[in-house]
């Protein structure tokens, strides 16, 4: 009989996978009491997911581990379509740019999504003991809803089994319909070094029944989500007919394009080619369509490797097309679904899969799951740690319901390109259909916009004529800047860091003008509290305790010419003095050109849309959105939005 030990934590997340660790990596920054468990028995190692938008590479840069990324990836810029061409033999049209140089320093790139598991992981690791539970199954919930609206209290009792030695230990390489890898193949063929220890994790804990009581819960639990079951939450959408085969191979091809993104497409059928990292390449292969009118459910074990390579050779005829190694394979349905909502009473949320599927072809669960971590792991890790109002959390449902909306309608789109079978005439057209598609749904897709609405953390009105291009409620488009104290140079992305605090970016204009010289002294005495009516914007709010005495950082990037402005040039607020770490010389920032890096051009103040002499006053969000802009001089209106949303001392 299991005598059930309790215990309390602040958050629990359920389910380790893309979205579960994006959320616990905000646990881990800001220092909260969290535990994230799982019921697989090791992390992922290859196969499932591997398309990554510019928009997560972004958010990767601000938590520190893009250049793993780049270092291991493999970046398409281009795609092609093959489709039969006068004489009926497949032709390339093409090639067409997916990429935009204009918007972020990053292209679409293909990592699998163990790799960037293990990034996320040793982030987290980096700043917390906080360990993946793994072998931990959820097995009961209960919510006291006369409890929830104190925020110090714990609603949420989760019953959770260890599943200790005696259940089955498969590993998650191998794919559910089994390729026949063994664990000591992909050790070897498949695994790297830092991903040898997960692998081989012993399992010798006994079985244990545990009751954990928590303030917040996460389910991040994927497609079949058992915390939104349990929630009662309705999924809309249901499944299309279509069974595909994916799998991962070394190719041995002379089809000149395997290295290439590319749709090919005769009255075989249609496949999609994706070149990835280590010399594999996806593809993804329509095997089967349910009859409507069938009864009988599809036998998905009569897909093999040999039928999707088969399918493979039919479709890219006359090229040549064959495999020795597979590194996973898979088959899978698409199921189109959305549920009626993210969250129950801002208490328990529900993140990625656990809330939105659909078709894997378009590259983006994994990224709108890790978005959708992101999004609601640094709200509720501020709201724990007490520097946060709990009136943030409810902007969670009311930003990513609706691009998960989006994310559905592109899919509705997109999906049946790959599955009709207009005869091979119309098949260039087709093509042009296509990219007609990924062009209406780019800004959303690769996450150039996100259409946050208007809420206590985006403040919508007004700031047009300030900052044409910096939007509350979108991203801050990436611009390299100079350091002022050493010359050198670094993306945005990478200067908003990801550590749970507010920024204020002070655009500090042309400095070199004395009346704005005055000006930004003006702010910054007001920043020093110097004015006995205000108090300090900056010395205002509860820290994240155990981490910052403020949630407020403060970066100022002017528009002088960077050999006409001096570090010390600036108010000793905007470069703060520490007796032990000295001046904070990267606190200051100036947009001008520099020789030797062609990124760093000097056009942020004109990509922003601000003055080059007025500059302007705006708020990032932890999450690098714009939350807030004003003029130099609007700090009233500016305390008035963090008021909204912080916990004043
Ligand atoms: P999951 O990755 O499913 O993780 C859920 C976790 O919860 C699992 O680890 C599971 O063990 C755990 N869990 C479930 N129930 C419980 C429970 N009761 N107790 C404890 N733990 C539990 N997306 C892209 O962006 N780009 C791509 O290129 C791409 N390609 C894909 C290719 C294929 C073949 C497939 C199948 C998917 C692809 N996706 C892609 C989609 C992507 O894999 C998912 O959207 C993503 O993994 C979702 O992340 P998640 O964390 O929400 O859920």
């Amino acid at each position: 009989q299991d005598i059930p030990v309790e215990s309390h934590t602040d958050v629990l997340i359920i389910g380790a996978g893309p979205s579960g660790l994006m959320a616990a990596y905000w646990m881990a920054r800001c220092g909260v009491k969290a535990r994230v468990i799982d019921k697989r028995s090791t992390k992922v190692f290859v196969g499932h997911a591997d398309g990554l938008r510019p928009r997560t590479l972004e958010l990767f840069d601000s938590m520190g581990f893009q250049h793993r990324v780049l270092h291991e990836g493999s970046i398409s810029t281009e795609a092609n379509f093959w489709v039969p061409g006068e004489s009926g033999k497949l032709t390339r049209k093409g090639p067409f740019n997916i990429s935009r140089v204009d918007e972020s320093p990053y292209h679409n790139t293909r990592l699998n999504q163990g790799r960037i598991e293990r990034f996320i992981l040793d982030s987290i690791q980096e700043y917390s003991d906080l360990e993946v539970e793994r072998d931990v199954l959820a097995e009961s919930l209960e919510y006291d809803q006369n409890l929830g609206k104190d925020p110090d209290s714990y609603p949420i009792t989760v019953k959770l089994r260890n599943q200790g030695e005696e259940a089955s230990n498969v590993p998650c390489g191998q794919s559910q319909s089994g390729s026949g890898i063994t664990r000591n193949e992909l050790k070897h063929h498949d695994l790297l070094p830092d991903d040898w220890d997960d692998q081989a994790q012993q399992r010798n804990r006994k079985s244990k029944v545990e009751i954990v009581k928590a303030k917040y819960l996460i389910g991040c639990d994927g497609a079949h989500s058992w915390t939104r079951k349990q929630l009662d939450i309705p999924v809309e959408g249901s499944n299309t007919d279509h069974i595909w085969g994916v799998i991962d191979v070394l190719p041995i091809s002379d089809f000149p394009d395997i290295r290439r993104v590319s749709i090919v497409s005769n009255t075989a059928g249609t496949i999609l080619i994706i070149p990835r990292e280590r010399g594999l390449v996806r593809f993804y292969v329509p095997v089967h369509v349910c009859e409507a009118s069938s009864t009988t459910r599809f036998d998905r074990s009569t897909i093999t490797p040999e039928v999707i390579r088969t399918r493979i050779q039919a479709i890219l005829s006359p090229f040549t097309f064959d495999f020795q190694a597979c590194s996973w394979w898979t088959v899978y349905q698409v199921g189109q679904r959305i549920a009626s909502k993210f969250t129950k009473e801002d208490r328990i949320f529900l993140a990625g899969d656990a809330v939105h599927t659909h078709s894997p072809k378009m590259g983006l669960g994994m990224n709108m799951s890790m978005q959708d971590g992101f999004n609601v792991g640094w709200k509720i890790a501020l709201a724990v740690a007490g520097t946060g109002k709990p009136e943030i959390l409810a902007t969670y449902d009311l930003e990513r319901h609706p691009l998960a909306e989006m994310l559905l309608d592109f899919d509705r789109h997109w999906s049946p390109m790959f599955t009709d079978q207009k005869p091979p005439g119309e098949k260039a057209t087709k093509a042009a259909a296509m990219f007609d598609i990924a062009g209406k749904f780019e800004d959303f897709a690769d996450g150039w916009k996100v259409f946050y609405p208007g809420s206590c953390l985006v403040c919508k009105p007004g700031s047009e004529a300030v900052a044409r291009y910096i939007v509350p409620g979108e991203r801050l488009k990436p611009v390299k800047l100079r350091h002022q104290a050493e010359g050198g140079t670094k993306w945005t992305t990478r200067l908003l860091e990801s550590d749970g605090r507010f920024r204020i970016l002070v655009l500090a204009g042309d400095i070199r003008n004395p009346m704005q010289k005055g000006r930004l002294e003006t702010l910054c005495q007001v920043f020093a509290g110097q004015f006995t009516s205000k108090q300090s914007p900056l010395d205002r709010y509860v820290s994240i305790p155990g981490r910052y005495d403020s949630p407020i950082d403060v970066l100022t990037i002017h528009s002088a010419p960077w050999k006409e402005a001096e570090f010390f040039d600036f108010p000793e607020i905007l470069r703060p003095f520490d007796p032990v770490r000295g001046w904070a010389y990267d606190k200051v920032w100036c947009d001008d050109s520099c020789i030797f890096d062609r990124y760093c051009d000097g056009t942020a103040y004109e990509k922003w849309g601000v003055d080059w002499v007025l500059g302007a006053l705006v708020i990032v969000r932890p999450d690098q959105y714009i939350g807030w802009v004003g003029e130099l001089g609007d700090v009233d209106e500016m305390t008035e939005y963090l008021d909204n949303i912080l916990v004043r001392k």
